[in-house]
């Protein structure tokens, strides 16, 4: 067994230096001119000022939202992109509406509250109820018998994204379970100033649905503490939200068409939506203008890759998924040409580089085009990546990549409104830019197209 791996390391490692160096060589110079050239203004960075201060917010069902997409149809084709387009889509039209929670016992306060994506109103005259704090679902299990009639409150300390949002993905559901009137969950963040965070969550059509809402990480503490010290608490809560019928939107799409192979496509991008509160600098405004900006900065290089690079601001990745749907749908017949899906999804601070899901040899590939983005500190290939909007190409096999960066603030604004501009640094998202352009660029432009992992069969 060990002669066995060492015999394939250094096969793996022969064939890697084989097919390395012409990759990188081939590339060195087109990447730095990339780089260089991406790195000498400050474009994306007021674009993006320009857009999220002039639209504000770009929920789904807004007006704002298709404005911000009208402005960025425009300026795309002022860049002299090609194909500049709309992809309609319909998406959902959630309204939060009125809202507020005020703590009425042991001690009289307003709770600052966002409801969650997608929550239904309280009946109009409010719920007001006993509340029960419990930190995990276990937690809740082992309370489910005082739950009932009362509003339950998830105070779950930050771990990672992925493991804490459960508690608002799924809060509303396992409160409903026990008898619950209602779910109020600590924001999901590492570090508060006392804002909440709103975000998407779930009703289950076998559970009753009672409406849900974040309250800051500081006062669910201080109810939890209250809790602890043996005090009553009782909470109001207001909420009218509520759906409008789908309302119409669009993708946003422009290109630079591919010398030789036009019908091969690199795709990438960000969402276009926001949430509803702040004005999605961050999430995910950056992913969008940085993706957008790459192809400016290829355009004005006059750099033509044999395939077709296409961006995409996929619309409504927030509360609904619809914009990467409809990419998917509109363009199935085509999902096998694409060579590789790009999304950035994470913020737009220091880029660190890529996580990629795909085949070994795809991988190996990729990981050599990251050298050339060493000098940036953005040349990290690992494995594993992806991202909410080109997640469903990737179900059809496409190799998907998300761009990674320093998340350490990211968690502190998201889905809030201080998820805003001065967040982000022009130069930050200068490397950014830099770093998506040269993968996007080089993979486009390989002899052959990234090699596919077998079908599962
Ligand atoms: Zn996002």
């Amino acid at each position: 067994m060990r002669l066995l791996s060492c015999a394939s390391a250094a096969l793996a490692l022969a064939a890697t230096s084989l097919s390395a160096q012409p990759v990188a060589d081939r590339y060195r110079a087109d990447a730095n001119r990339i780089i260089d050239a991406a790195l000498s203004d400050s474009v994306a960075w007021n674009r993006l000022a320009e857009m999220t201060e002039t639209y504000g917010a770009r929920f789904s069902g807004t007006a704002a939202l298709e404005r911000a997409i009208d402005w960025m149809l425009a300026k795309m084709k002022e860049d002299g992109l090609q194909n500049v387009r709309g992809e309609p889509v319909m998406v959902p039209a959630w309204v939060r509406g009125s809202e507020s929670a005020q703590l009425l016992l042991p001690r009289p306060t307003n709770l600052p509250m966002l409801g969650l994506g997608g929550s239904i109103a309280t009946p109009p005259g409010g719920i007001t109820a006993d509340v029960i704090v419990v930190s995990s679902f276990s937690d809740l299990t082992s309370k489910a018998a005082r739950a009932a009639g009362k509003i339950v409150l998830y105070d779950v300390p930050f771990t990672s994204y992925g493991e804490t949002v459960q508690y608002r993905g799924r809060g509303a559901i396992e409160a409903a379970k026990v008898g619950a009137v209602a779910a109020l969950v600590r924001s999901v963040t590492p570090y508060s100033m006392r804002t909440p965070h709103t975000g998407g969550m779930a009703y289950d059509s076998t559970v009753r649905r009672i409406p849900a809402a974040a309250i800051t990480v500081e006062d669910a503490q201080m109810i939890h503490r209250m809790q602890d010290r043996g005090e009553r608490v009782r909470v109001k809560l207001m909420m009218s939200a509520k759906y409008n019928p789908d309302s119409r939107s669009r993708n946003v799409v422009a290109e630079i068409v591919g010398s030789e192979k036009p019908d091969e496509i690199v795709v990438f991008g960000g969402h276009i939506d926001s949430w509803d509160v702040g004005r999605g600098a961050m999430d995910d405004g950056g992913g969008v203008v940085v993706a957008w900006d790459a192809l400016r900065v290829l355009q004005r290089l006059g750099l033509k890759p044999k395939r077709t690079i296409r961006v995409v601001g996929w619309t409504n990745e927030e509360n609904g998924g619809r914009g990467g749907q409809g990419y998917r749908d509109a363009h199935r017949a085509a999902v096998d040409k694409h060579v590789l899906a790009i999304e950035s999804d994470g913020g737009v601070f220091k880029p660190l580089g890529f996580g990629f899901t795909g085949s070994d040899s795809a991988f190996e590939i990729v990981k050599q085009i990251g050298t050339l983005l060493e000098r940036i500190g953005s040349g990290a290939i690992t494995r594993g990546g992806g991202g909410a909007d080109i997640g469903p190409i990737m179900a059809l096999g496409v190799p998907g990549m998300g761009l990674t960066v320093d998340g350490t603030r990211y968690f502190w604004y998201h889905h809030t409104d201080a998820d805003t501009i001065d967040k982000l640094d022009p130069r930050e998202m200068a490397l950014c830019v830099a770093t998506m352009a040269v993968m996007a660029f080089i993979v486009a432009d390989l002899p052959d197209p990234l090699p596919r992992a077998a079908p599962a069969r």
